[in-house]
């Protein structure tokens, strides 16, 4: 593969049809990570045709399920045994620490052996037509072509939940990664390739999403588009995609509340509102951005969040002591700013952070797209700062009296794609998980999640579920089929004529 010819279409490694290329620069130190071809919109509808025809072929489609089930356990093995080689080039576009990306790829390989495993299993189902001369079964069937939008935070986490259910579905598929973040999603075309996928089956296109990848959205050949990024792009693409009626996968943002009750574990739970708030510098869609905190501890809750908060290590990728990273560029970062500079404007307190990080917070973090850990207090429900999300290292603080409040103030969000109760109290837990309005629930806990259990969201957290069965029900596209054993005139007309 030449260093600029890193379009993968129709099984062929080829430059941009223009010969644009983009230089990736890491974040945390503004090295330069890759150099890879820009795609617009003419390499888009070429890789589009590829991926029709390899699915029109039935190459892949009409592959045993079982067969794609055994193709994606041994990506996990190739996967598992170049894990350094992706979490390296993960973190170079990334800026996020190695570890972070080593445990990125385990969960890839996780994924991709989820669905492998899962891929022979869901074939359809016997339907009982009440008449014993009907046989009348369920087929699930692979929903066609396929375009993947992805964004820069997880890159390959993201797509693998994607790539793995389509595969195992019989899909064929043009990948568009976050034109930020694309080369480990390079290396997993080479993985497939490697590994012998049909030509044509498995495409990428790396570029701006207007450009590139917006024919995902539009193209009458496309059947189903599966975006993962935010709530703007996503009312884009469901726009697009409504002139085709494609089907529409969105995994968008949150505002995930973190539900404090005063009888809660109090050093975990401040040890995880830490996690919930600051791993990956808040840039995760399930982030603990606000946390909804019981007022009879709140004062000793905070103090103790922003004594913890102001000792958090940042750094770089290779930076032992960095517990958490940098932002994924200086636009992202000037956004979290005016964020933190609009609750202000709004009369909230930012009582640690609030700020870039410059070489006095740490050496070299002045060469780096770095933010402090931000803790905001004094907000009010509705303020910009407590509905937007921020998607960096910020939480809001507010405070309940009983239940209902509670509830009431975690379920006020146009969002719904994760929450967080913590609780001494089992029954009092589970009620409250009950009433929240949000795609999953954690007990006791925060952020995490397994390839088995569905994820996403309610409300305009997006649309459809990744992972667990309903993941690869997303490719899938159920045709019932009717058979009648023994055919017989129905007599609803008449033969008028007859004598
Ligand atoms: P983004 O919406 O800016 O971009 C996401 C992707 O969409 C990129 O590949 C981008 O190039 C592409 N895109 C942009 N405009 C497009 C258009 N008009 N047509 C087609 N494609 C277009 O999001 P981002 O900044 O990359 O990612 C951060 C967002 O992703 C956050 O809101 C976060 O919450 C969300 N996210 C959600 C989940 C989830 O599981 N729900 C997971 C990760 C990230």
């Amino acid at each position: 593969m030449a260093d600029t010819a890193t379009l993968y279409i129709d099984g062929q490694w080829v430059p941009a049809a223009s010969g644009a290329t983009r230089t990736i620069v890491c974040p945390a130190d503004g090295t330069e990570a890759a150099v890879v071809s820009e795609a617009s919109r003419e390499d888009t509808e070429r890789a589009i045709a590829a991926a029709r025809a390899a699915f029109d072929s039935g190459v892949w489609s009409s592959v045993p399920a079982p067969e794609r089930g055994a193709f994606l356990l041994k990506v996990a093995a190739r996967l598992r045994e170049r894990k350094d080689e992706f979490a390296k080039a993960e973190s170079a576009d990334t800026g996020k620490r190695f570890v972070e990306s080593q445990i990125d790829m385990d969960d890839i390989a996780a994924c991709f052996e989820f669905f492998g495993r899962l891929a022979g299993q869901q074939a359809g189902r016997i339907v009982d037509a009440g008449d014993n001369s009907v046989l009348s079964r369920i087929v699930y069937e692979p929903v066609g072509v396929c375009g993947m939008i992805t964004p820069w935070n997880y890159p390959l986490l993201q797509a693998a939940w994607k790539l793995a259910p389509a595969i195992a579905a019989g899909c064929s598929f043009v990948l568009k990664p976050s034109e930020l973040t694309p080369s480990t999603s390079i290396l997993m075309m080479d993985v497939f390739a490697e590994l012998g996928l049909p030509d044509g089956v498995a495409n990428l296109v790396s570029g701006t999403g207007p450009d590139a990848g917006a024919p995902l959205s539009e193209h009458p050949d496309v059947d189903l588009v599966s975006f993962t990024g935010g709530l703007a792009t996503g009312k884009i693409i469901a726009a697009a995609a409504a002139g085709t009626v494609k089907k529409v996968a969105l995994e968008l943002g949150g505002k995930n509340p973190n539900v404090i009750f005063a009888d809660a574990d109090f050093d975990a739970a401040v040890d995880n509102a830490l996690n919930a708030a600051f791993v990956h510098s808040g840039q995760v869609c399930s982030a603990g951005a606000r946390l909804v905190v019981h007022e009879d501890i709140a004062e000793k809750f905070v103090d103790e969040l922003v004594r913890r908060a102001e000792q958090i290590r940042i750094g770089g990728p290779y930076d032992d002591a960095a517990e958490t990273g940098p932002l994924i560029s200086a636009a992202h970062r000037d956004k979290v700013h005016a964020y933190v500079q609009a609750g202000i404007a709004e009369g909230a307190r930012v009582r640690t952070g609030g700020r870039f990080a410059t070489d006095e917070d740490g050496e070299g973090l002045g060469s780096g797209i770095y933010y402090l850990p931000t803790v905001i207090d004094n907000v009010l429900r509705g303020m910009s700062v407590v509905v937007e999300e921020a998607f960096g290292p910020t939480v809001t603080v507010e405070t309940f009296a009983d239940e209902d409040e509670a509830v009431a103030i975690a379920n006020d969000t146009v969002y719904g794609l994760a929450g967080a109760v913590w609780s001494q109290d089992a029954g009092l837990a589970q009620r409250v998980a009950g009433r929240l309005r949000h795609g999953t629930i954690w007990i006791n806990d925060f952020h995490p999640y397994l390839p088995q259990a569905e994820w996403g969201g309610f409300g305009q957290s997006g649309v459809g579920r990744e992972l667990g069965p309903m993941g690869l029900s997303e490719y899938q596209e159920a045709k019932h089929v009717y058979q009648n054993t023994a055919p017989a005139v129905t007599g609803w007309f008449a033969d008028h004529s007859a004598k």
